[in-house]
């Protein structure tokens, strides 16, 4: 217990850093009160933590513990220690400086487009422009300016990649696929249930996806889908403005949680009570959205860039899913159970946006509202093909070690072959060939993604439930938020009523539901 506190006390004084660094981007002393954790507190912590994990290993009285309780952190504590290395401590710290050189990189571009200075983020809205003149001007911008630095990506890539086969080698794995699973603690399932998994959603959801990209092509009476028609409204509508003011979307959220539940609209409102939120977008706040846990006060934060898009209705539905998440396990007295794995983080953030999408009329009127469903169904379909896109990816470099870039990229066009459906890239191959750049995680997280696909699953589930009965759905939801991280994965997901399955006969029924509802929002 003690251990587990010493930890919450540290992560929370790393997440305060972190959130007052995104916060206020251009403070200097914010950025170097952040860096000297990850470059002077982390390195140090480790190997301290690896003595603590030994004393505990090591203890007389651990085989008395009952398993039914310690059994999952005595496994995570186990498999930590093992794949401990004291010359990886250096290596992760460069690991880490590298993904902040990434993030600097990313986050720096502008490009110049209709008289001002606007970063890659800002230009994404003019993809759900109308005139499609304008929409190709900005994506082609976008591409050019990401292609100037196509070099520089690759380097840093490069570097991450030698850093990581090291750090495999020192642990003793073959490469750094089998050290990756590991490490990221995947003990219910491994790299070929991954491949299968890829394997489902290109029987089961490239169909759809096609149909969709048809139905989209159709519509906007072109010959071929460019890269820049795929984020407009099909009927050339303009973009869904569902609030002016960052006060509108938190009471709307506010009214969305109050008819799904009281437990958690008074979780939600407690946010706001307490100022647990930053959501307006503001110059010099970093960007993106996130939930992060002060974990000693075990209350949650949300941190998001809301501009009055659909997209940000998307974004705090999620996001407070894993605030739920928070407080539900916050009474819980072992630090290392307060969190769940994140395969099943990521089911309670997904299912919100589905639960919470149920009353999305708190922001639209009833055509409005439909459409707001259709994109939200639609980006589901979407986003499993680029998952299995960038999941692959990973599993290809770190079992081809030693591998060229060009052999990287012939990996890369392959599976966009694969997964990428019936978009025309004629004219911009280099651009295509590079489009991973753009995926953060591939940098930063390694092997972090398919754990989104997984969850997925699982937040359909959760939905298809409530279709039948909402109070028992949500009932599930809500305890299966409160075990935190104490049951294996299968377990936290049979608790909320689903299975931990991402099988071909998994998918399928799921994939149905999705065409079948989006059916009835044509
Ligand atoms: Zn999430």
């Amino acid at each position: 217990m003690d251990w587990g506190e010493l930890n919450a006390a540290l992560d929370e004084e790393s997440s305060k850093r972190y959130i007052a660094m995104t916060c206020h981007t251009e403070d200097q002393a914010a950025e170097k009160a952040y860096l000297h954790f990850v470059e002077e507190v982390e390195p140090r912590r480790k190997p301290r933590q690896f003595k603590l994990e030994q004393l505990f290993l090591e203890h007389p009285l651990r085989s008395r513990l009952p398993a039914t309780r310690y059994g999952v952190f005595d496994r995570l504590t186990e498999q930590r220690f093992k794949l401990f290395r004291e010359e990886n401590v250096p290596l992760e710290t460069e690991e880490a400086k590298l993904g902040q050189r990434y993030q600097k990189l990313a986050g720096s571009l502008t490009v110049q487009f209709q008289g001002k200075e606007q970063t890659l983020v800002q230009m994404s809205r003019y993809l759900e422009e109308p005139d499609r003149g304008a929409r190709e001007e900005a994506w082609k911008l976008v591409v050019e300016r990401r292609l100037r630095e196509a070099e520089k990506f690759d380097e840093i890539f490069d570097e991450l990649l030698k850093l990581r086969e090291q750090i495999a080698v020192n642990a003793g794995f073959a490469n750094y696929r089998d050290y990756g699973f590991q490490a990221r603690a995947r003990f219910d399932y491994a790299p070929a249930d991954c491949e299968r998994f890829h394997e489902a959603i290109e029987r089961e959801v490239m169909p759809v996806l096609r149909e969709l990209q048809g139905a989209r092509r159709r519509q906007l009476g072109l010959a071929a889908l460019r890269p820049w028609d795929l984020a407009v409204d099909p009927l050339n509508l303009p973009p869904l403005r569902p609030f002016e003011q960052v006060e509108q979307m938190v009471a709307g959220a506010q009214r969305i949680f109050n008819r799904l539940d009281g437990g958690l609209a008074g979780d939600f409102q407690k946010m706001q009570d307490l100022r647990l939120l930053d959501l307006a977008n503001r110059k010099g706040k970093a960007p993106g959205g996130y939930q992060s846990t002060l974990a000693e006060a075990r209350v949650p934060f949300i941190f998001m860039n809301a501009v009055g898009v659909q997209r940000d209705l998307e974004t705090i539905l999620h996001e407070a899913g894993h605030a739920f998440h928070a407080w539900a396990a916050r009474s819980e007295d072992l630090y290392a159970y307060r969190e769940a794995p994140i395969e099943f983080c990521e089911v309670a953030s997904m299912a919100m946006e589905l639960l919470g999408n149920e009353s999305i009329e708190e922001f639209y009127g009833a055509p409005d509202a439909r459409r707001a469903r259709r994109d939200h169904l639609e980006g589901i379909v979407e986003v499993f093909p680029w998952i299995a896109t960038v999941d692959a990816f990973q599993h290809w470099i770190y079992s081809h070690p030693k591998h060229s870039r060009a052999e990287r990229t012939a990996a890369w066009l392959g599976l966009l072959d694969r997964f990428g459906g019936e978009v025309d890239w004629s004219g911009y191959e280099p651009a295509r060939a590079s489009l991973w750049h753009r995926q953060l995680h591939i940098f930063l997280y390694p092997f972090y993604y398919v754990e989104y696909g997984i969850a997925q699953l699982g937040a359909l589930q959760v939905w298809a439930n409530s279709k039948r009965d909402r109070s028992a759905a949500l009932a599930d939801y809500k305890r299966a938020l409160g075990l935190g991280g104490s049951r294996p994965l299968p377990e936290l997901f049979a608790a909320a009523g689903c299975r931990f399955d991402f099988s071909v006969e998994a998918v399928r029924p799921l994939v149905s539901l999705l065409r079948e509802e989006l059916a009835k929002l044509a």
